[in-house]
């Protein structure tokens, strides 16, 4: 219903470009460093088994990792840390290419499973907010929804603020992202696997590109925010 509302549209183009340019860029640059054999030789998998050893020893809270496994998944850059299991599950790509590109998408999930051995609390504060996120984006609506239809604004508002849990998730991932994008890059540098100016500029493209997407994500969740803020707020004059 909100979709034949000409103002949606207004809200919601530039953020589905600000979408597709952004996945666009990570598909591209995934595609770009994957063609380039890192000189350390090891596969995405391998390279994150090597740092959970290395790790193990070496680091603050590394220990915890001995319990992380690496596991494979379907999909394309489908790739991601379950803390319920502590498995690190990477795609076909990732797990048996031998390319720079590989050994940076392993090693950021690997810095998802840092967090989770030393309890980082922006971590936490996203995983406390994701029932809130699920209950948000269909409660939120129906509320907005109803509080219009029937003209109880409270009813409405109250709609926009549950629905802004999904902004806030949103905002709570960026520090998650970023961090595990920063350990990886360190633990990457500091063991040798990626070397090189070569090496490391390929590996902070991916990885930068990856951070875009949640900025986009951000963006467009606040936008989302503004377009019901906007509804609700102009029926009243
Ligand atoms: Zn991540």
């Amino acid at each position: 219903m909100f979709f034949l509302d000409p103002n949606y549209l207004i809200y919601m183009i530039p953020a589905l470009l600000l979408m597709s340019l952004t996945s666009w860029y990570v598909k591209s640059s995934f595609a770009k460093w994957s063609k380039v054999r890192a000189r350390s030789g090891l596969t995405g998998a391998q390279a994150a088994q090597k740092l959970i050893q290395t790790a193990a020893y070496s680091i603050e809270n590394g220990a915890a990792l001995r319990d992380v496994r690496v596991m494979g998944i379907g999909g394309s850059l489908s790739d991601n840390y379950d803390p319920r299991t502590k498995t690190l599950n990477l795609s076909p790509e990732v797990a048996d290419q031998p390319s720079v590109a590989s050994i940076a998408v392993a090693a950021h999930e690997l810095g998802h499973a840092l967090q989770d051995a030393d309890n980082y609390f922006p971590m936490r504060v996203r995983t406390f907010l994701v029932p809130a996120v699920n209950i948000g984006s269909n409660l939120g609506w129906v509320l907005i929804l109803a509080g219009l239809l029937l003209k109880i604004t409270g009813l409405a508002w109250a709609g926009v603020w549950i629905f802004s849990a999904g902004a806030l998730f949103a905002l709570a991932t960026l520090p998650v992202e970023l961090n595990a994008s920063s350990r990886a890059k360190r633990l990457l540098v500091e063991s040798g696997i990626i070397s090189g100016e070569d090496e490391q500029r390929g590996m902070n493209t991916v990885l930068n590109a990856a951070a875009l997407t949640y900025v986009a994500g951000l963006i467009t969740a606040i936008l989302q925010v503004l377009y019901y803020v906007n509804l609700v707020g102009g029926r009243r004059r």
